[in-house]
C-alpha cells in the first residue's frame, strides 16, 4: 500500500476510536524517553491520540491510556520502563489502563520477548516502523481486548500527514531525516531505527512554512545523522532537486528564506559529513545559529577507529578550526563517551587534550554501558566500572572548571534572548535562552513570553546567566 492510502486508512480507524470514546471524558499520558527524535515522535503520538478523543494528563495513575515511548540507547531506561510497569500493574487492575508500549526498545526481540512472559498484561506493543499505524493497534485492543504487537524488522517508510500536537507555541522540532547507516560500533541505532531515507523537501519546507504562519519562532532539523539528509537519494540516483534543494545545505539555504522563522538549529550532524557547503550555508544564513552540536565520543584516533567513527582526532581538530575560521562567533557542544571497549589512558587523555583546545560550551558525557546486538557488546577488552567511573569524574572536573570561563565571555555583552516563560526556580524571574542556547533568567513582564528580546547579560552562573532588559 502507499504510505497515502495507509495514513488514509489510519484517519479512518482514528474516527472509529473517537465514536467509540465519545462523551467518556478519557485521559492519556505518554511517558518519553530518549532523544528528541523520541520526543518528535511523541508529540505525533499525542497528535493521534488527542483526535481520538483523549486528552492529556500529566499522571500515568489518572489516564486510561499509557503509552510508553522508549529508548534503548541507555541501560537505565529499561530499569525505569520495568519500574513504571511493575507500578502500573495494579492501577491496571483497578481501573482498566490501556498500556502501550512503542519506540527503540520494541525492535529489540528479547525486550518484546521479556515483556510478553514478565509483563503480559501490556496491551499493545509497537514499534518504530509502525509508530503511523497507533490508530489501527488501538482500536483493535479496544475491540477484542486482545494483545496487539505490530512490530516490523524491515526499514520504515516515510509517512507524511500525521496530526502532531507540539508541547511549545514557539519551538518546533522538524524530523528532515529517519535512521543511520553508519553503523558506529557503541550504537544500536541503526539496528533500530533502519537505514536512512530522507524526507522529500516540499514536505519539510510545506511544514516549516506552517508552523511559521502558526508563530512559530525557532526549529530545529532532527536527524540521527542530519547533515547527510538526501544523500541516499542521491546516490540511487533519484536526481532529487526540488525548488533548488537536493542537500542538507540547500535546505537550509531555503528554510532561512522563510518568513516568520527567526532561528535554525540542527542535531545531531556527522563530523565526517560536516561538508564545506554545509559550513558556509551556517556561515551565510544569519537565522542558522552559530552554535554547532559536532559529537566527537572519544578523542582517541585509535578509540575513533574501534568506534568506527570515520574520523581521526586530528581531523576533528582541523574541522574545528576550519569552521572556526569561516564562521564569526561560532560554538560548539559536544557528546562524548568515557570507558569505550579497549580505551587505554592515553586514549583518554587524548580525549582531555580536544575538550582543553575547543572549550566546548556544553559537554553531553556518558559512561559507555554495553548494548547488547552492538559490535562493542561484543568486545573483550571492556574497561572495569570503577575505572570508567574515575575517568567520567576527571571529565567532568575538566568541563566544570571551563564553564565559568565559556560563560564570562557573556557578561556584558548584548544577547538576542527567546523568552519562554517564567522561571521553574523563581517565579518572579522569567527565563529565555539565547542562540547559543544558554539560559538566561531576568526581571520582565511575562506578556515578553514567545518574543526574542535584547537582553544585557549581567552575571554569570554555573548553569545559567542573569540579564537586564535594555
Ligand atoms: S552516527 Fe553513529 S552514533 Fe549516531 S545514530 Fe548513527 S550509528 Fe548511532
Amino acid at each position: 500500500m502507499e504510505t497515502k492510502q495507509e495514513i488514509e486508512e489510519q484517519k479512518k480507524y482514528i474516527n472509529k476510536v473517537k465514536t467509540e470514546n465519545k462523551n467518556k471524558n478519557l485521559k492519556y499520558t505518554i511517558i518519553t524517553m530518549g532523544c528528541q527524535l523520541n520526543e518528535n515522535d511523541s508529540e505525533k503520538l499525542a497528535g493521534m491520540i488527542e483526535q481520538m478523543g483523549y486528552n492529556k494528563v500529566d499522571s500515568f495513575k489518572d489516564a486510561d491510556l499509557c503509552l510508553f515511548n522508549t529508548c534503548c540507547v541507555r541501560e537505565n531506561a529499561e530499569d525505569r520502563l520495568f519500574g513504571k510497569l511493575g507500578e502500573l500493574k495494579r492501577i491496571k487492575e483497578q481501573k482498566g489502563t490501556i498500556i502501550a508500549i512503542g519506540g527503540c526498545m520494541m525492535q529489540e526481540k528479547q525486550m518484546v520477548e521479556k515483556i510478553n512472559s514478565s509483563y503480559p498484561f501490556v496491551d499493545i506493543v509497537f514499534g518504530t516502523h509502525t509508530l503511523h499505524k497507533f490508530p489501527e493497534d488501538l482500536y483493535n485492543s479496544l475491540q477484542e481486548r486482545n494483545k496487539v504487537r505490530d512490530i516490523l524488522d524491515i526499514d520504515g517508510k516515510v509517512y507524511e500527514g500525521l496530526p502532531i500536537k507540539r508541547t511549545s507555541n514557539t519551538q518546533a522540532n522538524v524530523t528532515i531525516m529517519y535512521g543511520c547507516n553508519n553503523f558506529c560500533s557503541f550504537c544500536i541505532v541503526p539496528y533500530v531505527r533502519g537505514r536512512e531515507r530522507s524526507r522529500h523537501p516540499q514536505d519539510i519546507i510545506r511544514e516549516i512554512k506552517e508552523l511559521a504562519q502558526e508563530g512559530y519562532k525557532e526549529i530545529t532539523l532532527l536527524g540521527q545523522n542530519v547533515n547527510s539528509y538526501l544523500r541516499v537519494e542521491k546516490w540511487k540516483e533519484k536526481s532529487l532537486d526540488w525548488n533548488g534543494i537536493n542537500s542538507f545545505a540547500t535546505l537550509l539555504r531555503a528554510i532561512n528564506q522563510i518568513d516568520g522563522i527567526e532561528r535554525i538549529r540542527f542535531i545531531s550532524p556527522h563530523p565526517k559529513d560536516f561538508t564545506d557547503d554545509v559550513i558556509e550555508a551556517v556561515r551565510d544564513c544569519e537565522k542558522v545559529c552559530k552554535l554547532i552540536h559536532l559529537p566527537l565520543q572519544s578523542g582517541s584516533t585509535k578509540m575513533l577507529k574501534v568506534m568506527n567513527r570515520k574520523y581521526t582526532k586530528e581531523q576533528y581538530l582541523e574541522l574545528v578550526s576550519k569552521m572556526q575560521q569561516k564562521i564569526p562567533g561560532v560554538v560548539f557542544t559536544t557528546d562524548i563517551i568515557v570507558g569505550f571497549a579497549g580505551e587505554t589512558e592515553e586514549d583518554f587523555e587524548d580525549t582531555l587534550d580536544i575538550v582543553e583546545k575547543v572549550r566546548f560550551e556544553q559537554v553531553f558525557m556518558f559512561i559507555y554501558s554495553i548494548r547488547e546486538g552492538t559490535p562493542g557488546a561484543k568486545m573483550e577488552n571492556q574497561i572495569p566500572d570503577e575505572i570508567k567511573h574515575k575517568r567520567f569524574d576527571r571529565l567532568k572536573e575538566l568541563v566544570e572548571s571551563q564553564v565559568e570561563e565559556n560563560n564570562q565571555k557573556y557578561v556584558g555583552t548584548v544577547q538576542k534572548v527567546l523568552v519562554e516563560g517564567k522561571s521553574k526556580n523563581n517565579p518572579n524571574m522569567l527565563t529565555g535562552r539565547t542562540e547559543s542556547n544558554k539560559v538566561v533568567v531576568f526581571e520582565g513582564d511575562e506578556n515578553l513570553k514567545d518574543q526574542i528580546i535584547n537582553l544585557k547579560i549581567v552575571s554569570q552562573h554555573m548553569w545559567y546567566l542573569k540579564g537586564e532588559i535594555i
